[in-house]
């Protein structure tokens, strides 16, 4: 089939008869957090150096839905569907009310500021779990600059109610996007580090998650070439559908390379939506594309 690479049954099972990326929407600079609305089939993104979210919808086609939006980077919703946001110029993971505020829900860590908050993820227990790397201080277009105040780049878990955080990975160099498994008893978390150094990491780790809220056994789980796994996703089968620079690839759990979904443009992030959640969201640079599959992302609500 056209626009995939296929090196197992498995991946071929993935794909609808007539499967065919197409995309939906352009104009962004460097797109990332796309995050579903089943409410009225929509898809909210950033578009960082633009400093604005952008929007999506079959109905009403590309809007402009925040600016500026203190170059929000990855985003998520809670168990109540509320839009969690990661906030580079905030440097803070925030929270959408209902009634349009912005609420922070954590911004520093013992006494310190974050870095630049990426990546997240709501666990079924609605603990908010997000990285910390520090792109947004680095990158003059991605951020309001400043300096790093933390002695790393961790993985938090955030209590919202009490506002606890804690650092739960602090063995990564640059920890970007990040997935639980659909049991949530691993938690996948991917280092760009190769970013800014040509020796620097471009990997998936994979954690043990004990008792729900700490990891351990800590080991590298996928390389990605060519280019970075930035975000991803995990499908019903546990399968892991991550960024690179070709393409979505996708991964079984014991970290055998399924296929490939050929994207024309690098890819930031990615998400599952559609009525029946098998529809793939790729936010590649400048695009958002679209693609039905036989499968369903694990995601909430
Ligand atoms: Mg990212």
């Amino acid at each position: 089939m056209e626009g995939f690479e296929i090196y197992d049954p498995r991946f071929k099972a993935l794909l609808q008869p007539g499967s065919r990326l197409t995309r939906l929407a352009t104009g962004a600079t460097w797109s990332e957090g796309p995050v579903y609305f089943h409410e009225d089939d929509s898809l909210i993104w950033s578009d960082i150096p633009g400093n604005r979210l952008l929007r999506y919808s079959q109905k009403e086609g590309l809007s402009e839905y925040l600016k500026p939006a203190h170059f929000q980077n990855g985003h998520y919703r809670d168990l109540q569907g509320r839009l969690i946001a990661c906030s580079h110029g905030e440097r803070a993971v925030v929270r959408l009310e209902p009634g349009g505020t912005w609420t922070t829900l954590a911004d520093s860590y013992r006494g310190q500021r974050l870095n630049s908050p990426n990546d997240v993820v709501v666990k079924s227990d609605g603990t908010i779990w997000f990285s910390d790397p520090p792109y947004g201080l680095i990158q003059p277009n991605e951020g309001y600059g400043g300096s790093q105040e933390q002695a790393g780049c961790y993985v938090y878990r955030l209590e919202p109610e009490t506002g606890k955080l804690d650092a739960v990975i602090t063995d990564m160099d640059k920890p970007n996007g990040l997935a639980f498994s659909p049991d949530e008893r691993i938690l996948y978390v991917s280092d760009t580090a190769g970013s800014h150094d040509p020796k620097g990491n471009h990997h998936i780790r994979a954690y043990d998650v004990l008792e729900g809220r700490t990891t351990a056994n800590g080991r590298t789980f996928v390389v990605i070439e060519p280019g970075l796994p930035d975000g991803f996703r995990v499908d019903v089968h546990g399968y892991v559908f991550t960024s690179s620079q070709d393409s979505v690839q996708v991964y079984d759990p014991a970290g055998v390379r399924l296929g490939k979904i050929l994207v024309p443009e690098k890819i930031g992030n990615l998400t599952f939506g559609g009525p029946h959640k098998n529809r793939l969201y790729i936010a590649a640079t400048t695009s958002i594309y679209a693609l039905e599959l036989n499968t369903q992302g694990v995601q909430r609500p």
